[in-house]
């Protein structure tokens, strides 16, 4: 069993560029640290697994093709820092139907768009990830409630959307990281130095 660190896209290891997010390959600009932090994490014996939610597939915005040439991008820059990534796993779904110019085979809600765990669940089985030693980092409330649901220590970044999307929560208390930090290199540091046991967050000292 191994442990991994499940680390979101946009707004963790590339900045989360607004708008319809990223379209294309040049739309990635990498968050200083970020190709050295995903090399910390395999150093340290971590599977390095990126989670993301691709609705622009569903929408219309980006094909299939086109999201593996922005995912060949991403995974050679941070190469360039030595950050090897084992596996992305992605959700090109989006629950809204209709929209002008989307995807209708992609427009429904399904169990894999995050904070769904089915893209969690899958990267579990097929790499025999062991949960209670394995954290997630990301941006948005989605990841985190995402990571809550799958028990895994789940921390913020105050990069991109900074854990600050509580508009998605209008109607009960929104999902809380087990902390927060600066960017990802500062959470890889963390969960190096304080690894996860049995599915709890590590405690300060
Ligand atoms: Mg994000
Ligand atoms: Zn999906």
């Amino acid at each position: 069993m191994h442990p991994a660190i499940f680390f979101d896209c946009d707004g963790v290891l590339n900045e989360e560029p607004g708008g319809h997010g990223v379209l294309g390959p040049d739309d990635i600009r990498l968050i200083p640290g970020a190709g050295a932090a995903v090399r910390a994490a395999r150093q340290a014996g971590y599977l390095a697994i990126i989670v993301t939610n691709r609705a622009q597939v569903a929408k219309g915005f980006v094909t299939l093709a086109g999201l593996e040439t922005i995912f060949a991008r991403l995974r050679a820059m941070l190469a360039e820092d030595g950050g090897i990534v084992d596996a992305i796993y992605f959700c090109p779904h989006h629950p809204e139907r209709g929209t002008p110019g989307g995807t209708p085979d992609f427009q429904i809600a399904c169990e894999c768009r995050k904070p769904g765990t089915l893209l969690f669940r899958r990267a579990i089985a097929d790499f025999g990830i062991d949960v209670g030693r394995s954290a997630l980092i990301g941006d948005s409330l989605r990841d985190i409630g995402a990571g809550r649901a799958m028990g895994l220590t789940s921390y913020g970044v105050r990069t991109g959307f900074a854990c600050r999307d509580v508009e998605r929560y209008p109607d009960r208390a929104p999902p809380a990281p087990d902390r927060l930090f600066a960017d990802v290199g500062e959470a890889v540091l963390f969960c190096l130095a304080h690894p996860a046991k049995r599915g709890r967050a590590a405690q300060p000292d």
